[in-house]
Parts: structure tokens; sequence; C-alpha cells
């Protein structure tokens, strides 16, 4: 007999829940301590939002670290204080959330779309290197799903091109490259604290950086263009009021307590999945190298083969693995220069050049990632134990029993 599919009416392969956010009373308690004490904002009253900023500081070993309302507009104040001016180039995956690339209209600037790399789903050095000109100003690579660019290469091409790198780690809480946090290798690293991510106050974002200037223009920035030590009532640069509340910051100073011990779980957890899929016929998971010494899993992804599940569309198997109650996904359904902001050029305010038509713009690699092979886990299931990885590997091997059936091997 043939295992009957969740998604057809039979049992799940797993029947846990994956909680997220994880909590206990100490959050609850430091929370109400801030409600009860009616010093709920920043900067005037309370000093909790500058002591997680020097908490996460230390933690990833960059010298400051500003937090923000957000991981996007964390990205907008690294890019407005990287000095760009309207029409500057900055170079961008297609493989990422929109504010990658949105951050840069909201600019003025023009995000030029490379293709990621096959193997690691991450930005290819090679291609970026292929679409600098002498526009090109910053290159932003993201971090897809916790795991780290090839950064000693796109270090190496910006120090070549004088070009600033901001690294959109929103991914990337606690994972390293060769020993070193992501973040800190860049000019300026930018991290999101939206619900999803591995460290999280529900919503937030921070930069952290090593650089005296660029530290002293984010924070003016993120403070509706105060700067330090300045009046009140005297705003010198075109920021906003970007900051976050007390709240927010003693979350998070919780929540970055528990984020090494949480790093090391899906770490380890990753490693056995790799073991385990890489057996299945038509599963493969992303390639990690050496030099990835920390992953963060904030999704796992593994490519998928349709032509070793009797030709099931990636869509569909996707859905039956989260029927099988794997928190799964079928991820970006196309690369972000096919949404109809590009394509449509509806750009409204922002100055972007006429010349500049994304319908002209192909990324193969993240193309095909989009429509037949990636698959993510996400990362509250990569807190699981190691059953729970062994009963992912059972409920796809259990499709792939499925569609045989049905295709009558
Ligand atoms: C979540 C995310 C952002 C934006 O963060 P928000 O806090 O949601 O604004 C930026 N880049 C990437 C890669 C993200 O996943």
């Amino acid at each position: 007999m043939d295992p009957v599919l969740a998604i057809d009416g039979g049992a799940k392969s797993v029947t846990r829940q994956f909680p997220w956010p994880v909590y206990d009373s100490r959050e609850v308690d430091a929370v109400a301590e801030i409600v009860r004490s009616g010093k709920w904002g920043n900067p005037d009253c309370g000093d909790e939002v500058a002591k997680f900023e020097k908490a996460f500081a230390r933690y990833c070993g960059s010298k400051y670290a500003i937090t923000c309302v957000n991981g996007s507009v964390s990205l907008r104040l690294a890019l407005i204080a990287c000095g760009l001016k309207p029409g500057d180039e900055v170079i961008v995956p297609p493989y990422t959330f929109i504010t990658t690339a949105s951050s840069v209209i909201e600019c003025n600037c023009v995000p030029v779309f490379v293709d990621i790399d096959p193997d690691t789903y991450n930005i290819s050095p090679a291609a970026i290197e292929a679409a600098i000109t002498e526009r090109t100003k910053v290159i932003i690579p993201v971090h897809f799903g916790g795991q780290a660019c090839d950064m000693e290469a796109i270090m190496d091409i910006a120090d070549r091109h004088g070009l600033k790198v901001i690294e959109d780690a929103a991914h990337a809480h606690g994972a390293e490259y060769k020993g070193k946090k992501l973040g800190t290798i860049g000019h300026v690293g930018s991290f999101s604290f939206q619900s999803s991510k591995n460290l999280t106050s529900g919503e937030g974002g921070i930069v952290i950086t090593d650089d005296d200037d660029l530290y002293a223009m984010m924070h003016s920035l993120r403070n509706v263009g105060r700067i330090e030590g300045g009046q009140w009532y005297d705003h010198y640069n075109p920021g906003c009021n970007y900051r976050i509340t007390q709240m927010q910051a003693v979350l998070l100073s919780h929540q970055l307590e528990r984020l090494d011990g949480q790093t090391k779980k899906r770490n380890e957890n990753g490693l056995y999945l790799n073991d385990l899929l890489k057996n299945i016929k038509g599963i493969t998971p992303l390639h990690r190298g050496e030099e990835i010494t920390l992953h963060c899993y904030h999704i796992y992804i593994f490519k998928y083969d349709a032509s070793e599940f009797g030709g099931l569309p990636k869509d569909k198997f996707a859905e039956m693995l989260a029927a099988e109650g794997i928190p799964s996904f079928k991820g970006y359904p196309h690369p972000l220069y096919k949404q109809p902001l590009f394509q449509n050029r509806n750009f409204m305010c922002y100055a972007i050049p006429e010349t500049v038509d994304y319908s002209r713009v192909v990324c193969p690699v993240a193309e095909q990632a989009c429509s037949t092979d990636a698959v993510w886990i996400l990362q509250h299931a990569m807190l699981g134990e190691k059953e729970d990885m062994e009963a992912f590997a059972g409920a796809i091997l259990k499709i792939q029993q499925a569609v045989a059936a049905i295709a009558g091997n």
C-alpha cells in the first residue's frame, strides 16, 4: 500500500508545531516593565535602544550599530550615507526581497540586476564584474537564506573599482563567513527584525559599520537629520523619524541572548538535512562551501528536479510538502525585475533615467530558481530536532513514492 499524501486526506508526516517567535516570561516581563515606566520612546526617555545597539555591535564585532524602523529603511540609510547621486547605479541580485532593489529607486538611483550563482543562489561575482560601468557606486550582496556570499571576491571587485558594499544581511543575523560575522565585511551591514526574521521584535531594523563618517550620517538620517551634540530643532540632513521604541529594544535585547543557541541548532540541523537530502534522487541541497563557517538557515533551500517526481510541477510539490506539515514554500514566483514596479516603470516621483528598461533584463539562473528549481524550508522548522529533519526527508520520499505510484511505475 502506498501512503496517502496529506494533501489527499492522508496522515501528515509531521504533526508537531514549530513555534515562532520563541519567548518566555523574560520578554513579557521586560516589555511590561517598560509599559509601566511610561518611558516608551527614544531617544528622549530611556536608554534601552542605546543598550541594545551596543550589545548588537559587540555581538557582531562592529564599531557602531544604529537601529531603525525596519530592514528596508536600514538599506535606505546605508545607500544615502554612501553619497549616491541621482542616476548612479547599484548592483543587486534579482533573487531577493523587493526592498533590496526598491530602496535604490527611493534614492533616485538605478538598481542593476545581475544573476545569481546556480550552486548557492547568491549574487555571482563574475556577473557583478561584467555589469560595472562608470556610474556604478554600490554593490548590495544579499546573504540569501543566511548563506554567506563570496565576500572575498566581492570586496576585491569593490576595492578595484572604488565601490561601496552594503551587505543585505536581513536573513543572516549571527551567520559567519570564514569566522567573521556577516554584516561586518562590507562598509555597512543591514539587518531586519521583521517577524519572520531570525532575530525579531515584530518590526525593526539595524545598520552596523566601522566607518565614523557613515555612522554619523546614518545616525543623523535616522533621527530627522539632527546631528549628535546638535540642538533638538536643528536639522542638517534629509532624514526622517526612523526610530524604534523602548519596547522593541528590550524585546531585541532578550531575543539576542537566544540567538547563538538558535543559530547553532539551525546550523547543525542544516548540515544533517544536507546529508539526508543528497541521497534522494531529484533533490539537491544548495552547495555549502568551507568558507561558510556558520550558516543560520533563515531559509533552508534545496533544488527540485521534477523529472525524478514524474514531472510533478514544483508549485504542486511545494503545496504537497506544506500539507505534510513542513513549514515550506515554493519561494519567489519570479525574479524582482519581473515585478510590475520595474516592468511598467512605475517610478512616480523618482527620477530614473528614461533609458532604463527592465523588460530587457534576463537572469536565467534566477528565473529557473523561481519557476522550477527552488524550494524553501523556513527557519523556525530548522529549530526542530534531528527526528524532525528525518521526518522532512521522509515526507519528500513519501511524495516521490506517491507520484511514482500514480505514474504507474
Ligand atoms: C525582510 C527583508 C528586507 C526588508 O526588511 P523589512 O524589515 O521587512 O523592511 C530586506 N532584504 C531582505 C533580503 C529581506 O528578506
